[in-house]
Parts: C-alpha cells; sequence; structure tokens
C-alpha cells in the first residue's frame, strides 16, 4: 500500500538510561485534580469524579535528560502558562480497570508540562466549547525520558514543583492529588480503552501563571528528575 502524502513520523519519547523509546499513541489529561489549583481555577475541589481531556500524540516536545529545550511561544495567546504534572505511560492496555489492578498496566513515569494558552481555554470553557484551542496545540506537552516502573516503583508521594528564572512557582505533593494514579486509570478506562503508548498527565498543582519568551522554566518530580524548556 502506498499513502498519497507523507505518513507523520510516529511520535515518540525517550526511555531514562537506554537507547529505546516509548512509542506515544494518545495523551491523555486530567483537569483539576489538586484541590488548591481547582480552587484557583474558581471551582469547588469537591471531589466530583474526574474529567479528562485530550492533546495530539504530536504535541510531545521530549527533553533530554540534563538539557533544556527550546519550545516557541504560540500563536493566538497573551497569557501563555505552565502547568507542571506527573506524567503515566500506559503499558498493557484494558477497559474497565480496577483501581487495585490499575498499577499493573503502568510501564512508567515522567515529568511533563501541560502548556496552557489560557486566555484561550477560559473563554471557550465559558462558552461551553471544546478546550482544543487551550489545551492541544503543537508543542503543547514538552515530557521528560520516561522512568520505567521497575526502576522508580509506583509513585504515590513525593514533591512535585516547577520554577520560573529561578523562582519556586507550583509547589505540591503527589499524595495530594484528588484522584490518584490508579483511581483515574480506573475512571479513564471506563470511557476509552486504554492502550500502550498512552500517556496521561494526571494535572496540576497550584501556581500556575504566565511565562514570555526567554523565561526558562524547571519542574520536576521527586525520583523523576527535571523537566527544563526556555520560550523561544
Ligand atoms: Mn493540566
Amino acid at each position: 500500500m502506498s499513502y498519497v502524502v507523507p505518513p507523520a513520523p510516529q511520535a515518540s519519547v525517550p526511555v531514562a538510561g537506554c537507547a529505546d523509546s516509548f512509542p506515544v499513541r494518545r495523551i491523555y489529561c486530567v483537569g483539576r485534580n489538586y484541590a488548591a489549583h481547582a480552587r484557583e481555577m474558581g471551582s469547588d475541589p469537591d471531589r466530583e469524579p474526574p474529567f479528562f481531556f485530550c492533546k495530539p500524540a504530536d504535541a510531545v516536545v521530549p527533553v533530554a535528560a540534563n538539557t533544556t529545550r527550546e519550545v516557541a511561544y504560540p500563536p493566538q495567546t497573551a497569557n501563555y502558562h505552565h502547568e507542571v504534572e506527573l506524567v503515566v505511560a500506559i503499558g498493557k492496555g484494558g477497559s474497565n480497570i480496577a483501581g487495585s489492578e490499575a498499577n499493573e498496566h503502568v510501564w512508567g513515569y515522567a515529568v511533563g508540562f501541560d502548556m496552557t494558552r489560557r486566555d484561550l481555554q477560559f473563554a471557550l470553557r465559558d462558552k461551553g466549547r471544546p478546550w482544543e484551542l487551550g489545551k492541544a496545540f503543537d508543542q503543547s506537552a514538552p515530557i521528560t525520558p520516561i522512568v520505567p516502573a521497575s526502576l522508580c516503583g509506583h509513585l504515590q508521594a513525593g514533591r512535585i514543583w516547577l520554577t520560573v528564572n529561578g523562582q519556586t512557582k507550583q509547589e505540591g505533593d503527589l499524595s495530594d492529588l484528588i484522584w490518584s494514579v490508579p483511581e483515574t486509570i480506573a475512571h479513564l478506562s471506563k470511557y476509552f480503552e486504554l492502550q500502550p503508548g498512552d500517556l496521561i498527565f494526571t494535572g496540576t498543582p497550584e501556581g500556575v501563571g504566565a511565562v514570555i519568551k526567554g523565561d526558562l522554566l524547571v519542574g520536576g518530580v521527586d525520583g523523576l528528575g527535571e523537566l527544563s524548556i526556555r520560550i523561544a
């Protein structure tokens, strides 16, 4: 078979500590999964069921360990925000996955930034429209190499943080997630059949804010290393 236009390259993220890569199939994102961030977005942080949105697989911007990668300031926004998140890489697919078995479906973990055109997101949200223009744009998902769960274990607690130009802007702990990783996988897999290659951005702690050209963003999760980008 031949294609009538060139097929897109397979989106992928390197695996930490080796030459292999993790092929990205879909990117699912959880909205408002830390109570203090839900409040700063103007929501009630009560334990409503989690909600999800997606980014395209090729929104990933893989950033090698101990390097800084330039990410372009995106068009059509004047309020470009950082959101540092724990990212879960799915290694085994499934539907209706039980929370008690969810960790068996996790291949590894990474640190990601759910970059957001906040002005567009809020305008869409306020009109009840889909969030793609605010969330699913090109280069909206910078990410570190994926650390295999066989090396780092299944993360339930640990500091998650982000600095801009050396100043701490976001700080939280994975234990503050409203919906834990296993609970998130259980919910999401009721609606979609998860597949190997899926990534789940699990939500951001409070302290999101705008960045401008030239800013250096460094984020991290205990045990996973740091993600560093410069806005170009
Ligand atoms: Mn987010």
